[in-house]
């Protein structure tokens, strides 16, 4: 169970940098690690009990795979909040203010993650997204060097098969929004030689290129240079992530795409009506595209009435903003009477689990991943508090009938399919 000290100068970074992501700029979900006080949802107020007592069954069926999770927020936590520096955040102790740290990683039995390099989307504004991009795989490569009994840096399935081997951890880098390459192809090979193995097209805005779920349309999806930068990823090896973008945009994504598609942090519409979900329609495409759907935890999005109530959190931010400017107590005032009559019920491990036997029955089982958005969002349901919390998923699947294999599949073996996809096609197309 995570729990925050409110006196530790770690929390007061936290709760400042919280009201920043709450106006839209933050990546994933609404508020980041800590949040305000008076943001604070009952933690029993939806869902009931979810205390899950994991079997010894359970326990060996996770033990004989691993979790390969498509989304963590780890290096933007480190970039705001300890100065960019592991040093100030020593992610080999057991840490109170964070949902993710060696300790809890090797008790949630996780294998290879996917590590975002998220950069909010305003900073295309600047100028500065591009190279705040390549800031944030230094600190994972920084992570990788500090901890390397721990983490081995991974560009392919081979390096994760070896990583494995030594009981590492395969560390891989996600990019987190088409403003990063700053419209560029150029600059989309450059992500790819530093190591970024997926891109998000798009973050909370609308691109020049490409139409985002939370902004209004441009394109009406992907634009001609959208679909270049498609193929350009397919010809590097990058995939081609549609979590974030508008319902035209994945489907202009499945329609140009060689390798399959993935959603690395992203639920099921048909569950929780909210626009970062995955529409039906989208769903019943996967089996022919062979992409895979890595299911989001964030409470905003999973819960049904959380997500009635987060359904327009990247607007109204980018609003605010607009109305405040720089102004963060004014918009701290709004943003808390807004969410004390829009609250964020934390639900339970069984909303996500819905999700994903949602996602099996449209789209099939091989067609659904865990891509948690751990340290990129506030309120998360009971029973998924923290990245040592994967096995409680699995004994959770196992009461719902899942077989062994299944289940192994969800964890790990369909993203690594999709990856081995992605190369097979990359490996033709430079040929
Ligand atoms: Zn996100």
């Amino acid at each position: 169970m995570r729990q925050t000290t409110t006196n530790s100068p770690i929390f007061v970074v936290q709760l400042l940098l919280a009201l920043c992501w709450m106006l839209g700029s933050h990546s994933c979900g609404y508020a980041q690690v800590a949040k305000p006080a008076d943001l604070e949802v009952e933690s029993d107020s939806s869902g009931g009990d979810a205390e899950i007592v994991v079997s010894q069954e359970a326990a060996d069926i996770h033990s004989r795979s691993y979790v390969f999770d498509g989304h963590n927020d780890l290096p933007w936590l480190i970039r705001q909040e300890a100065s960019m520096s592991f040093g100030n955040f020593d992610i080999a102790q057991r840490q109170t203010d964070s949902h993710t740290d060696i300790p809890r990683l090797r008790e949630g039995g996780v294998g290879a993650q996917f590590w975002s390099v998220y950069v909010p989307a305003h900073t295309a504004e600047s100028g500065k997204s591009h190279q705040m991009t390549i800031e944030q795989i230094q600190i994972v490569k920084a992570m990788v060097k500090k901890y390397p009994d721990t983490f081995a840096f991974a560009l392919t399935t081979s390096d994760i098969e070896e990583a494995r081997k030594l009981n590492k951890i395969a560390s891989l880098i996600g990019v987190e929004g088409g403003h990063s390459i700053e419209n560029s192809i150029g600059k989309l090979q450059r992500l790819f030689e530093l190591g970024a193995r997926y891109m998000t097209l798009t973050h909370s805005d609308t691109l020049d290129w490409a139409d985002s779920c939370s902004d209004e349309a441009k394109s009406g999806g992907l634009s001609e240079f959208g679909r270049e930068v498609v193929k350009e990823m397919n010809r590097l090896g990058m995939l081609v992530d549609i979590s974030h973008v508008s319902p035209d945009t994945m489907q202009d994504a499945i329609d140009t795409s060689s390798a399959p598609v993935i959603f690395s942090h992203s639920s099921a519409a048909g569950i929780a009506d909210h626009p970062r979900n995955v529409p039906d329609e989208i769903l019943r495409q996967l089996p022919n595209d062979g992409g895979v759907v890595m299911v989001n935890f964030y409470s905003g999005f999973v819960v049904p009435e959380s997500a009635a109530n987060t359904r327009t959190m990247f607007e109204r931010g980018r609003e605010l903003r607009a109305k405040y400017g720089d102004d963060e107590e004014a918009i701290r005032k709004e943003t808390a009477i807004y969410r004390r009559r829009h609250p964020v019920l934390p639900g339970t491990i069984h909303d996500v689990a819905d999700h994903i036997d949602h996602i099996v029955k449209v789209a099939g089982i091989d067609h659904v991943g865990i891509g948690s958005d751990y340290d990129g969002i506030g309120t998360v349901p009971k029973g998924l508090e923290d990245v040592a919390s994967y096995p409680n998923l699995t004994q959770v699947l196992v009461d719902r009938g899942y077989s062994e294999s299944d289940i192994h599949k969800i964890m790990s073996g369909n993203i690594l399919r999709v990856i081995k996809a992605a190369e097979a096609v990359a490996a033709e197309m430079r040929n």
